[in-house]
């Protein structure tokens, strides 16, 4: 499997993102997605791990069906509520399977707990250096533009994030709705010294109340002409979804245009839209 600094290197690189399907219906939609976009020839597709409550047991499983479909496959892996022993077993595993890539994150704390167990991994920087040790992989790290909610402010997380990107092959965005916050965040870490390669994250907006749910949660931006344009659409979903790609298409123009060295599309487990963004920006 090729490794994503590799490709990075070589060119841009076009991403989708999954996540664990919650029930026998969504494997299915999974399954199907999964066939449709790995038509389109990307990069990588990349698989959380326990996101937003999802389990974080199927994750190997779905990386592997990837690789099965001849696409580079790589696990998202928090290390929040995990021991260094079963981190290591799990690259171990992921290892056998053929994989070569990893995002290192640490994730959040289960809800009611405010404490990381002692012991345990306090940030995403220490996956990346036991990952280090284990494996010869390209290893990626979240990068928030807007800035991390738990940050206390916009300078101490700047330097939260230097440190982690100068530590890791490269870095993929949180999703955000507007280019400058990308252009501001990489010109941040070259002032400091960091030149990680910045995946930008594209969230296609089409569905109005979860995107705005999910934005508040990661203190994203999210543009009230962009709400109004789909609030217009009303229930027409055909219309909406058309909104949805003409707004994620615009900002890949513009995150290609100011030198994203890839982009990343969050899929929702969706084929459409993401499938004509991609053909859209011409990196299908
Ligand atoms: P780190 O940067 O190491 O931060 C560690 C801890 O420090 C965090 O828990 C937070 O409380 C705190 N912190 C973070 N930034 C700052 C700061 N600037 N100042 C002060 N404190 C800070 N979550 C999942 O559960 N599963 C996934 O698969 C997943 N995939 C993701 C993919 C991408 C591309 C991105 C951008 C995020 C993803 N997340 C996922 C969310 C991620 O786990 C959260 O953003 C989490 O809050 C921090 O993880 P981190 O890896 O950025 O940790």
């Amino acid at each position: 499997m090729p490794k994503i600094a590799d490709l990075l290197a070589a060119g841009r690189t076009l991403s989708f993102e999954f996540s664990a399907p919650r029930d026998p219906e969504g494997e299915r939609r999974l399954a199907r997605t999964l066939f449709r976009l790995s038509a389109l020839q990307p990069s990588f597709m990349s698989v959380t791990y326990g996101a937003g409550g999802t389990s974080r047991g199927p994750t190997p499983e779905i990386v592997r069906q990837i690789i099965g479909l001849g696409v580079t496959g790589m696990p998202h892996l928090t290390c929040v509520s995990h021991t260094r022993e079963e981190i290591r077993a799990l690259l171990d595993a992921y290892a056998a399977m053929g994989v070569e890539n990893l995002l290192a994150l640490h994730g959040d704390l289960p809800p009611g707990t405010t404490e990381v167990p002692a012991g345990h991994f306090t940030r995403a920087i220490d996956l990346v250096a036991l990952a280090r040790v284990r494996t010869d992989w390209s290893i990626g790290v979240a990068a928030h533009p807007e800035g991390h909610p738990k940050a206390a402010d916009a300078a101490s997380d700047l330097e939260h994030h230097a440190q982690k990107l100068a530590a890791a092959d490269f870095a993929i965005t949180q999703f955000f709705f507007r280019a400058e916050y990308y252009e501001r965040f990489v010109e941040a870490m070259a002032k400091r010294g960091v030149r990680t390669p910045v995946i930008a994250g594209i969230m296609p907006p089409t569905n109005v109340e979860g995107i705005g749910r999910m934005a508040e949660q990661n203190g994203t931006e999210y543009p009230r002409e962009i709400v109004a344009r789909l609030e217009a659409a009303g229930e027409d979903v055909d219309a909406r979804r058309a909104i949805a790609t003409d707004e994620a298409t615009r900002l890949g123009e513009a995150l290609l245009a100011a030198g994203a060295p890839g982009l990343h599309l969050y899929t929702m487990n969706f084929s459409e839209p993401a499938r004509t963004i991609a053909r859209n920006l011409g990196l299908a």
